[in-house]
C-alpha cells in the first residue's frame, strides 16, 4: 500500500497564515511585495510565473513581475536586480530562469540582497545554508524537507538519496536534510550503478527532470519518495520523475505530480516573503 503524499493541504495551510500575516502588514503600512524577475519567453515559465501571481494575490502579497524581455543582457538584469535590491517597497526577489544563453545564473543571483532573496538564489544563501548559518533556502528545497515533515517521515539516521546536484534543488536538500540528521548520498549524470544507490534509500528524492527515470527497480520495498520533476507531456499535463504505476505498491509513500512539491514551493515563496518583510 503506497501512501499519497500529497501537498495540497499543507500548500493551503502556509497560505492561510500567509494570509492573515500580509494583512497584518498591509494594515501596518507595510503591504509585502514579492518581485519576479523574468528575461525570458518560455511558456513553462511563464505558467510558472502565472502561478505565482496567482498565489500572491489570493494571499495579499503584493506581485510585480518585470520583464525585461528574452534579449535582455546580463548587465541589464544585474542593475535592475541590484535595483530592486535597494527599493525598500520590494520585500521578496526571484530571478525567473531560464535566462538568456550568455547569462550566468549564479552570477546575476549574486545581485540579489541575501535579506530579500527569498528562492535563496544568491550564492552567499547557499554557502550560509551549507554552514548552517540562518539563510533562505530554495523554496522548492524547503518545500521537500516540509512535505516530509508534513507527512511525518523520520530523518534522523535515515538514508536519503538525493538525484540530481543542481544549485537550486538537489545541493540545497541534501545541505538541509544533513542539517536534520540524515545520512545523504548525492547522485547525478555519472552516478554508476543508480539503481543500486537509489535502493538502498529509505528516503529518495528524485530532482532530475527525466520522466519515468525512477522505476520499481530503482526503490527499496518501503523507502519514501520526493518526486521534484515537473515534465510537460504533450496533452499539456504535467509529470514526475518517477513512475508512479511501477513504483506503487513497492515504496511506502509517493508524492504526486501535479499536487506534491509544487503547490508547497509556491506556498513557502510567499511565506519567506513574509519572512522578509517582517525583518
Ligand atoms: P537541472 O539543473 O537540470 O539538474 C538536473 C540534475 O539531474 C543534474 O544534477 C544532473 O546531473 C542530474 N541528472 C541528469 N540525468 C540524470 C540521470 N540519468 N541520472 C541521474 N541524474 C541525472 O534541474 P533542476 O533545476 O534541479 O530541476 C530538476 C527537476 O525538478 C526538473 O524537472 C524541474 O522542472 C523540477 N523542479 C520542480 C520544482 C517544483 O517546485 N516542483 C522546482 C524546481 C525544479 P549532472 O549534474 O551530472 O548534469
Amino acid at each position: 500500500m503506497t501512501a499519497r503524499l500529497s501537498g495540497r493541504e499543507l500548500a493551503a495551510g502556509i497560505r492561510a497564515e500567509v494570509a492573515a500575516a500580509a494583512a497584518e502588514l498591509a494594515a501596518a503600512g507595510t503591504p509585502p511585495r514579492l518581485a519576479v524577475l523574468v528575461a525570458t519567453a518560455d511558456e513553462s515559465s511563464s505558467w510558472y510565473v502565472r502561478s505565482i501571481a496567482r498565489a500572491a494575490a489570493e494571499t495579499g502579497v503584493v506581485c510585480s513581475v518585470v520583464d525585461l524581455g528574452e534579449s535582455a543582457t546580463p548587465d541589464r538584469i544585474r542593475a535592475e536586480l541590484a535595483a530592486l535590491s535597494r527599493d525598500p517597497a520590494v520585500h521578496g526577489i526571484i530571478l525567473q530562469t531560464p535566462l538568456p544563453a550568455d547569462a550566468v545564473f549564479e552570477d546575476l543571483a549574486a545581485a540579489i540582497d541575501p535579506a530579500k532573496d527569498v528562492d535563496g538564489a544568491n550564492p552567499l544563501s547557499l554557502g550560509r545554508l551549507a554552514a548552517g548559518l540562518p539563510a533562505f533556502a530554495p523554496a522548492t528545497a524547503a518545500a521537500v524537507l516540509a512535505l516530509l515533515d508534513h507527512h511525518g517521515i523520520p530523518l534522523s539516521g535515515a538514508h536519503a538519496v538525493v538525484v540530481g546536484r543542481s544549485t537550486v534543488v538537489g545541493k540545497p536538500v541534501a545541505h538541509l536534510l544533513l542539517q536534520r540528521d540524515a545520512t545523504v548520498t548525492v547522485c547525478h549524470s555519472r552516478t554508476k550503478e543508480l539503481a543500486e544507490v537509489t535502493g538502498s534509500a529509505d528516503v529518495l528524492v528524485v530532482a532530475v527532470g527525466r520522466p519515468g527515470l525512477v522505476t520499481a527497480e530503482h526503490v527499496a520495498e518501503g523507502a519514501v519518495v520526493i518526486d521534484v520533476g515537473t515534465n510537460p507531456t504533450p496533452d499539456g499535463g504535467l509529470v514526475g520523475d518517477v513512475d508512479a504505476g511501477s513504483v506503487s505498491g513497492r515504496v511506502a509513500g509517493l508524492t504526486p505530480v501535479p499536487g506534491g512539491v509544487g503547490p508547497v514551493t509556491t506556498a513557502l515563496l510567499l511565506h519567506q516573503t513574509i519572512q522578509a518583510a517582517r525583518s
